[in-house]
């Protein structure tokens, strides 16, 4: 049987001109910059080039991207490298609350440091509250960390209004867009961001390499210190095979953006309207139009989505609960508790990303599936009531 790959926020295949582009430099291309004969110098120049490839995919200057192990380093450097280096101008931090852990954990960490953190709170489609941004920014203020889009529930977020807000008090604006980047367009000057984190296998490139861009003039220290790579602020042996497979990603990403991202959304929009439909007692969570091209994420009253993936699993087909439930706390995602969602609606919830593979056939399938799944966990869940048992 073939699967049916619908959790492309978790993992993505890597796209085959990628795979061909990165060969040679694990073999006879095999030079490291640092050095200063030919076989450096031609490493060097690939380097160089991919910055070009990744900085056009925002809208930045090749000279503003510095390349990471991907976006968990990226937020890392972006949070932690802006507030050390500009804590005798303050020490107050922002965030919203359905930031990815990856932001809120260093966030957290500086807390402990003596840094004072704000979390602003989304309304119930998962948009962060422009008032309370106005409210909670002061002086203080030196760094503002907020998602471009929520890859679990799709929500686009206002950033140029966060960013106007948060420049009127001269602090910076960190931008984690690993999940918009590569399915809607993102203009790092016309946004006015100062950061913004990216991660190579959401572009279709290979896993452990993304980047951040930093704008000319911000004022920010390392994380990681050595040998002086990427300007200081990232010390190591590069990783050029993955830095040549994640410029080419986001090179074939800007090319077939518009595109793809239309042919997503007319897929994503009937997998909404037929689960909703057809499937009584659910709703979707999220915003219904300012969302992800790729984001389908629906509530399922009196089921868990564990059950539901486990199900779908049975049939071939890949989904997420949609929530950060992790095995060690059992605690449901914190974006839809951020939402409002009780306990035991985010426990119900199940997230489907499309990606490249995905053709309508396969949405046809799983909505031919669905409803039965639903049916049966239901009738062996204690909580459904009869009334909808006899309905359906
Ligand atoms: N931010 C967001 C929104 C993510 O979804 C992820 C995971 N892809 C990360 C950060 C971390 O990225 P990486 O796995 O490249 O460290």
């Amino acid at each position: 049987m073939q699967r049916i790959h619908l959790d492309h926020s978790s993992s993505k295949s890597i796209h085959p001109q990628v795979i061909k582009i990165m060969m040679p430099y694990f073999s006879q291309k095999h030079g490291n910059p640092s050095t200063i004969y030919s076989q450096g110098h031609e490493a060097k120049e690939a380097i160089e080039d991919a910055r070009e490839g990744v900085a056009s995919l925002i809208g930045a200057k090749s000279n503003e991207i510095i390349f990471t192990s991907g976006a968990t380093e990226s937020n890392n450097l972006a949070i932690r490298g802006v507030s050390y280096r500009n804590r005798t101008k303050g020490d107050h931090l922002i965030s919203s609350t359905i930031e990815h852990m990856s932001v809120i954990n260093p966030l957290k960490y500086l807390g402990k440091k003596g840094f004072k953190t704000s979390y602003i709170p989304v309304d119930r489609y998962g948009t962060i509250d422009l008032e309370v941004v106005k409210k909670t920014i002061d002086n203080n203020t030196i760094l503002a960390s907020v998602i471009y889009a929520n890859g679990e529930i799709g929500t686009i977020e206002p950033i140029r209004e966060i960013s106007e807000i948060v420049h009127s008090k001269n602090a910076y604006l960190h931008v984690d867009a690993v999940a918009a980047a590569g399915q809607i367009p993102i203009d790092v000057k016309k946004d006015n961001i100062d950061l913004l984190s990216l991660s190579s296998n959401d572009l279709y490139g290979p896993k452990g390499v993304g980047a951040l861009y930093i704008k000319e003039g911000t004022r920010i220290q390392p994380i990681i210190y050595g040998g002086g790579q990427e300007k200081g602020l990232r010390s190591g042996s590069e990783n050029i095979p993955g830095i040549v497979g994640m410029a080419k990603a986001a090179e074939i990403s800007s090319r077939n953006m518009n595109n793809e991202s239309r042919r997503l959304r007319a897929l994503r929009d009937n997998l909404i309207t037929g689960i909703l439909d057809t499937i009584k007692e659910s709703y979707l969570n999220g915003h219904p139009t300012m969302r992800l091209p790729n984001n389908v994420n629906i509530r399922f009253k009196y089921i868990e989505g564990e059950s539901l993936i486990l199900s779908l699993d049975m049939e071939g087909v890949s989904a997420s609960s949609g929530s950060a439930c992790t095995s060690k706390t059992l605690e449901p995602s914190h974006v839809l508790r951020a939402i409002g969602l009780p306990h035991e609606d985010a426990h119900g919830s199940l997230l489907f990303t499309l990606g490249s593979g995905n053709e309508e056939e396969d949405i046809n399938y799983v909505l031919s599936i669905l409803p039965r799944i639903v049916k049966k966990l239901r009738k062996i869940s204690p909580l459904t009531p009869k009334s909808l048992l006899e309905d359906t």
